[in-house]
Parts: C-alpha cells; structure tokens; sequence
C-alpha cells in the first residue's frame, strides 16, 4: 500500500517511472497515469490556501526545493515583482509546485481540491492557479459539476466516456499550454472534490480508460444541455476539419420535450439595438427583424435588421454573442417583432455540437446503454481503450 501511494505520489510529479524492481525480482508495472491541468482561478489577486497536512513548494522551473511544512493554514499567496509572496516570504520564483499527498484534500479559497498545486505569476502581474491530477480522479468531479449524479447509469457512463474523450484530446493537443480545461463552461465544468459523488465514481470506474477515437485517434468530443432535435456539425461552430462523421450531427427525437428542449425571451427595441451597437439614430424605428439563412441542422446563420432609416445584417453567432449565450439560449429559433419587442421563440440550450445532456437522458429513461449512448451521438466513432492511443502510448494502467 505504502509502495503504490509512493508511485501515486511520484506519477503525481510528472515523474515518469518505467518499471520497479520487486524484491523478489518480479517487474512491477509502473501506475503512471495520464494527469490534467485544470486552471481553477486565472488573473486572481490573491489566493488563500489550507493544506491539513505535509506539503513541498518546488520551483516549477528548476525544480530546487523552496520550503516544506507539516500543514498550511490559511495561507495567502499573492503576486510579488518579479515572483511571489507566500504569506511574508518573498520567493524568486514566477511559478512554483506544492506537492501534497494523494490522499489530502486542500482548500483554495475554501473550495476543496485534490492534487498537486501551480500557482504561476501571470504577465499580467496576478496569479494562474492550476490543480494537476489524475485523470480518472478529476472525471469524477467534473461529471458531477455537469450533470445530476441521481441521473440513470447507463447515462452518466455515456457521459463519463464523452468527457474523458474531450479532456484526454485537449491534454494530448495542449502539451505546450500551461493548463488543459478551465473548470467554466468553455471547456468543462469542475467545482473540485466538493462535486464527487458515488454514481459519479461508479461510472467513471465502470467506463475506466475508455474513449471514443476516429481513424484512430481521439477527436474533440464534446456535450451540450439540450440540441432542441437535431445535434450541431463541430465545422459550424469551431475551426476543425469537416466531414468528421462522429462531429456533424444527427437529428435527435429524445430530447424532445425534456428540460430545457423550448425557450422564450423578448427584448425592448431600443435595448434590443443598443446590445447590438446600434441605435435608433442609425437605423430608425425597427420595422423588421428576419433571419436570412439556416444551416442543416435548422440553426440561424444570418439575419437582416430593418428600420426606417436603414438596415443591418449579421450572424447568428454574433447575435448570440451580443445578446448573451443565456439570453438566447440556442441558435436554433424564429425571431417576431410585436409592439416594439423583439421576441424569440427557441429550441434547446446551448452550442449543439456532440453529445445532447438531455437527450442522452432520455435514451437511458427508455432503456439504451451507454455503448448504444454514445453511438447514436458520435455515429462512426469507436470505443477505444486510451493506452497506445496517440499522445497517450505510454500509459500503462488504464
Ligand atoms: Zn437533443
């Protein structure tokens, strides 16, 4: 038990143990498992820190041991020029390492973590902050900080082989990055171990080391809440290659009727114009509000705006973006003026590539498994284990 915690501990570091010696002669298999850097906190002031037992500050860049303790209490961190100021002392370094036990939960800001800990002095004179762990452990959390852990099984794993898909893309593409995921919507969700729940972990082991890979390599898989009926092609929406079967989307019967699956909002005129950086000076009274093109999947490429004075054309992801992704909840909607208010009548939530939330929801609900989950959602795409896959060839023990 004491031999494996030292091999977690050791993977925990980055270092890369080949093989052990056994004392009986007998190689051991190494447990180096992939981790992720998850960027908790970026352009932070300053960072409180509770460690409730040893620890070790490292030098990121040399890896010079700075300074150990038996705990830490409530211990500030904050930017100094040019490095950082732990609590009173004035450390040289830009970016240092706290090594902690595997099994120790830490705080930053109160919030509960697990793993080994980055803070970094950002150029902009505040503080990155990164929690690495393994990968298997971090799934566990972000399921949760994602979805119900009181949702159906079968469900929770299709999702589980969904995120390790996306996170284990994004640790083999961003290796020169300084962090992997953010723990916000823009790439997955992580509220640390305050999130872990037992369904949670049961699907994360049922589904252990499986992801989806297409011509054999893994792809950025990825999920949205609700597609309102018809998935999203990946190519609409990011700069990825098109004509990648798993990512260009499906019409989608399971969502229907669920959470989330029909929206409604309505804006003034004149709030209406001002979020789009216009005002009635310019473009007149509105008269007509219309949207000029669909893609296949039935969203809103373009729109006109019509007022008295002139008219004005834009995209719908530019219309999203000025009105707010949670206002206008999904590209996929009809547009109505009605006594100077603009209405928007909407189907589902969200960016609509991948897998629909809801709709993997409503598989499980009728009796489809995971495999059959994420088959429908990712069609062509296989279940791999993710050793020997590209990026991940050394991984041996998942
Ligand atoms: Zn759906």
């Amino acid at each position: 038990m004491r031999l494996l915690r030292a091999l977690r501990a050791l993977a925990m570091t980055g270092v890369v143990v080949l093989s052990l010696v056994a004392p009986v002669g007998l190689a051991v298999p190494a447990p180096v498992e992939p981790t992720v850097r998850v960027a908790i906190l970026q352009e932070a002031e300053s960072i409180r820190l509770t460690v409730p037992g040893p620890c070790r500050l490292k030098d990121q860049a040399t890896g010079a041991l700075l300074a150990e303790w038996p705990e830490l209490k409530w211990q500030e961190i904050r930017p100094s020029n040019p490095g950082l100021l732990w609590g009173r002392q004035e450390l040289p370094a830009s970016g240092v390492v706290l090594d902690v036990n595997p099994d120790t939960i830490f705080r930053v800001n109160a919030r509960p973590y697990r793993g080994e800990l980055i803070v970094q002095r950002t150029a902009g004179g505040r503080l990155l902050v990164i929690v690495r762990l393994p990968l298997e452990e971090y799934l566990v959390g972000a399921l949760t900080s994602e979805v119900s852990a009181g949702w159906p099984l079968e469900a929770l794993k299709a999702h589980a082989v969904v995120s390790r898909t996306m996170v284990a893309h994004r640790i083999w593409i961003r290796k020169a990055q300084e962090f992997d995921m953010t723990s916000d919507t823009s790439t997955h969700l992580y509220h640390g171990v305050a999130a872990e729940r037992s369904r949670t972990r049961q699907a994360v082991e049922a589904t252990r080391g499986q992801v989806l890979a297409y011509d054999g390599e893994l792809f950025s898989a990825t999920f949205h809440a609700n597609c309102g009926g018809h998935t999203e092609d990946a190519a609409e929406i990011w700069d990825v290659k098109r004509g990648i079967p798993p990512l260009q989307g499906v019409e989608d019967p399971y969502c229907r009727n669920l959470k989330h699956y029909r929206w409604r909002t309505s804006l003034g005129e004149e709030e209406f114009l001002l979020l789009l950086g216009a005002t009635p000076a310019q473009l007149g009274s509105l008269q007509k509000v219309s949207v000029t093109q669909r893609n296949a999947s039935g969203r809103v490429r373009g729109l006109q705006i019509r007022g008295g004075r002139g008219k004005a054309t834009l995209t719908g992801r530019q219309l999203r973006e000025r009105l707010g992704a949670n206002r206008l909840r999904s590209l996929n909607f009809t547009v109505s003026l009605n006594s100077g208010r603009v209405a928007f009548d909407g189907l589902g939530w969200g960016h609509g590539v991948g897998l629909c939330q809801w709709g993997a929801f409503g598989m499980a609900r009728q009796g489809k498994t995971a495999e059959e989950i994420v088959q429908f959602y990712f069609p062509g795409a296989q279940r791999r284990a993710l050793k020997g896959l590209p990026g991940f060839v050394s991984v041996n023990n998942i």
